[in-house]
């Protein structure tokens, strides 16, 4: 089955009990059993609850896995994989990385004993001098937030593969419409599904995908016995959301490449990050192991300091400022204050996250629109 259909069909089927279409929300805690033991297959939402299950099938589809499994954030998801270590484990992540994640990483799980290695891997041997017995996990973002580098899951895999390794990838920003890793050989495909697989800014929620039964059966485990699940009205959002998935993703490309030139041309413009440009230092992997660039740009405007860029957003008015990215409307960020304002100053201004630079998620109005609101704000300032 090719991609569009399985948006649509993968993993589903129509319900037993009176053949809907879309699987009913089961808005459910408890199921009825004739004698202790004796349900049909669900004894409690925590976990298993036949909606949720719908979307984790669904899920499990698009991504080319075998088993998903959906929680009540992406936050959660991470938290859920990290749980498979223990004290004393080491994992190198990507240094470039939602901030959330790092959060998650150094304030809640340095504390249990685990460490964290944050390098840069848009080479990917640097990672072999970071391993010793003890590295565990390699936990890699790509396309990066709010940078926009491509790291090459391929060729990171043979490390992971070569020492033994997990290696995760959170697939938030690409989507499987355009990159699908566990083909690329990765263990684990985490979402935020909050963006593009809701992709209505309408609920918060993430989700893992894996091949391996054995690890399925241990993140099973821990999503039924640690509880972060989502509920069943949001699975539902989530599932429908994955039906338009394609054709959203189609409309964010074609209008995230058209602004993206846009701000190129803009002589207002420093320097615009988007994985498309030839001139993007990783471009040739993106166009590999990508089928598309996406719809998430950040940019600097010349000579722009903290309060310009924060100016510039204040101006928008078809884009929204607001955090989170991957809705059908456009948003606009400042990451230095909002989604990366928990990374230190100076750790984020090493990956270029400077007081100027401005994120854009670009919707699917019509671009013109979006054009024309980003020319009037820019202009206000230049
Ligand atoms: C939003 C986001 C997360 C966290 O997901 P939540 O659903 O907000 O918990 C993780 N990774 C990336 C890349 C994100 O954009």
């Amino acid at each position: 089955m090719k991609f569009n259909t399985k948006t649509i069909h993968g993993g589903q089927e129509h319900d037993p009990a009176y053949g809907s279409v879309m699987p009913p929300i089961y808005q459910t805690s408890t199921y009825a059993q004739s004698t202790p033991g004796g349900h049909k297959g669900y004894e409690y939402s925590r976990t298993h609850n036949p909606t949720r299950n719908a979307l984790e099938n669904a899920l499990a589809s698009i991504e080319n896995g075998k088993f998903g499994l959906a929680f009540g954030s992406g936050l959660a998801a991470i938290d859920a994989v990290i749980k498979l270590l223990k004290p004393g484990d080491e994992v190198i992540s990507t240094n470039d990385l939602y901030g959330g994640t790092y959060r998650l990483f150094t304030k809640i799980f340095e504390g249990f004993g685990v460490k964290f290695h944050f390098i840069g891997m848009e080479n990917a041997s640097k990672i072999e001098e970071y391993v010793n017995p003890k590295t565990k996990l390699i936990w890699v973002e790509t396309p990066t937030n709010p940078m926009m580098n491509i790291i090459d899951i391929k060729e990171i895999n043979k490390i992971s593969k070569r020492y033994n390794l997990l290696l995760a990838v959170d697939n938030t920003f690409a989507t499987p419409y355009l990159q699908r890793p566990l083909d690329l050989g990765a263990d684990i495909v985490m979402h935020s599904a909050t963006k593009y697989i809701g992709g209505h800014s309408d609920l918060v929620m993430g989700a893992l995908v894996v091949k391996d039964e054995g690890l399925a059966e241990r993140l099973y485990f821990i999503q039924n016995a640690s509880g972060a699940v989502c509920g069943p009205q949001d699975s539902f959002l989530a599932l429908r959301g994955i039906k338009t998935l394609h054709v959203r993703m189609q409309r964010h490309c074609e209008n995230g490449e058209v602004i993206a030139r846009y701000l190129k041309n803009n002589s207002a413009i420093e320097k615009v990050y988007w994985p498309g440009f030839e001139d993007h230092p990783n471009h040739a992997i993106a166009k590999e192991q990508m089928d598309g660039y996406g719809g998430m740009i950040s940019f600097v405007t010349k000579g722009s300091d903290y309060h310009s860029a924060i100016k510039i957003v204040e101006n928008l008015k078809v884009f929204t400022l607001a955090e989170s990215l991957g809705g059908v409307e456009s948003l606009a960020g400042h990451p230095a204050s909002m989604t990366h304002a928990s990374i230190p100053k100076e750790e984020r201004e090493k990956t270029g996250v400077v007081d100027s630079l401005i994120r854009l998620s670009v919707g699917i109005e019509d671009v013109d629109d979006l054009i024309a609101d980003l020319e009037q704000a820019i202009n206000k300032i230049y």
